[in-house]
């Protein structure tokens, strides 16, 4: 039997509409959430993430500024802005767009946001939160994971989660937070040996490494859940005919884009996946809508309220 897609634009649409009803609720209290996004230089890739996520906020009622410093931008340059957003109250996110150019020491510029101010949940103080089970900010891409998990009420207590990744923005925080919903977890990357053996031990199979296609089905326990965070543009002929011999949709759009997205994950394991998020319209679109309602939960814990779950704002 094929696969469950799991929808990830419809689920991002609800949590906009969650979070958007929660900042009409703020700003007839007097308080608009405020995000302020730090593109440096011109990375054509950077603009368009950021123009969407400026995009999200005008949508939600989010209060949103973009600060564009030069290419030449050094570290000292970028603390300063940094400094100045962290001291103003109408501002109650930061982002920082990586990569930052190579002069710039982008550890230290991420150290400087103030924790409290942190959406995309970067910071050592907010990976430790994450990691001890204290209220904070948790990365988007992840936290948006488990938002898919939970409204496709797909259980992790006592689930065996195998997480393929391990990077500090992904891998490693969706690990901690498959944890922290009870899940057993097992984190693998690119010393694992047997990597397919491993794979096949899952219930919840998640693929965050950034090659596209490398999980076969031969890697998939029959009727696991797949989720797949992987975004790769290929446009090798021979490679897209190995993902999607026989798929007329697909190659209509290759042939008219030169190009087409797919995950981590091979097509063919929707034949035995139990359920499976898309390339594109899976995980991809949960990000910004995390990083809404960051935006908003970073708003509201700054003035003292207590918010964990989107259930609350
Ligand atoms: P990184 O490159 O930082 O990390 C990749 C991880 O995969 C590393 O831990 C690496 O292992 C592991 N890996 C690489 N090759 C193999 C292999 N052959 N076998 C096993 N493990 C391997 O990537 P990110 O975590 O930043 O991103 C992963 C993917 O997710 C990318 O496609 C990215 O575009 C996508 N992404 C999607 C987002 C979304 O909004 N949907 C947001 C962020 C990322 P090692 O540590 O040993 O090198």
């Amino acid at each position: 039997m094929a696969a469950t897609i799991l929808d990830g634009t419809k689920i991002a649409n609800d949590i906009r509409g969650e979070v958007a009803a929660g900042v009409k609720t703020m700003v007839a209290a007097g308080v608009r959430p405020g995000l302020a996004a730090v593109l440096v230089g011109s990375n054509h890739a950077s603009e368009i993430y950021v123009r969407g996520k400026v995009k999200a906020c005008e949508e939600l009622g989010i209060y949103s500024e973009q600060h564009t410093p030069p290419e030449s931008a050094t570290t000292e340059d970028l603390l300063v802005l940094v400094d100045d957003l962290n001291g103003r109250d109408d501002i109650d996110g930061i982002l920082v767009q990586l990569p930052l150019p190579p002069q710039v020491d982008a550890k230290k510029v991420l150290m400087a946001v103030d924790p409290a101010k942190d959406v995309d949940g970067f910071h050592p103080i907010n990976v430790g939160f994450l990691s001890t089970q204290r209220l904070g900010l948790v990365p988007c891409t992840p936290a948006g994971v488990i938002e898919i998990l939970k409204r496709s009420n797909i259980p992790t207590a006592g689930q065996e989660a195998v997480v393929v990744g391990r990077s500090d923005i992904v891998g490693k925080p969706a690990a901690m937070l498959l944890l922290n919903s009870n899940a057993t977890v097992t984190v693998c990357h690119s010393k694992t040996r047997d990597l397919p053996a491993t794979c096949r031990r899952a219930d919840i199979l998640l693929a965050a490494i950034g090659r596209a296609g490398m999980i076969t089905r031969d890697f998939v326990k029959p009727g696991a859940t797949v989720i797949d965070v992987g975004i790769n543009k290929i446009t090798d002929p021979a490679e897209f005919k190995r993902l999607f011999a026989g798929n007329a949709r697909r190659a209509q759009i290759f042939r008219s884009k030169g190009s087409t997205l797919v995950g981590d994950v091979h097509p063919n394991v929707a034949e035995v996946a139990g359920a499976i998020t898309p390339v594109p319209g899976g995980v991809g679109p949960l990000t910004i809508a995390m990083l809404m309602f960051n935006t908003v939960k970073a708003a509201k814990m700054r003035r003292g309220s207590g918010v964990v779950e989107l259930s609350q704002i």
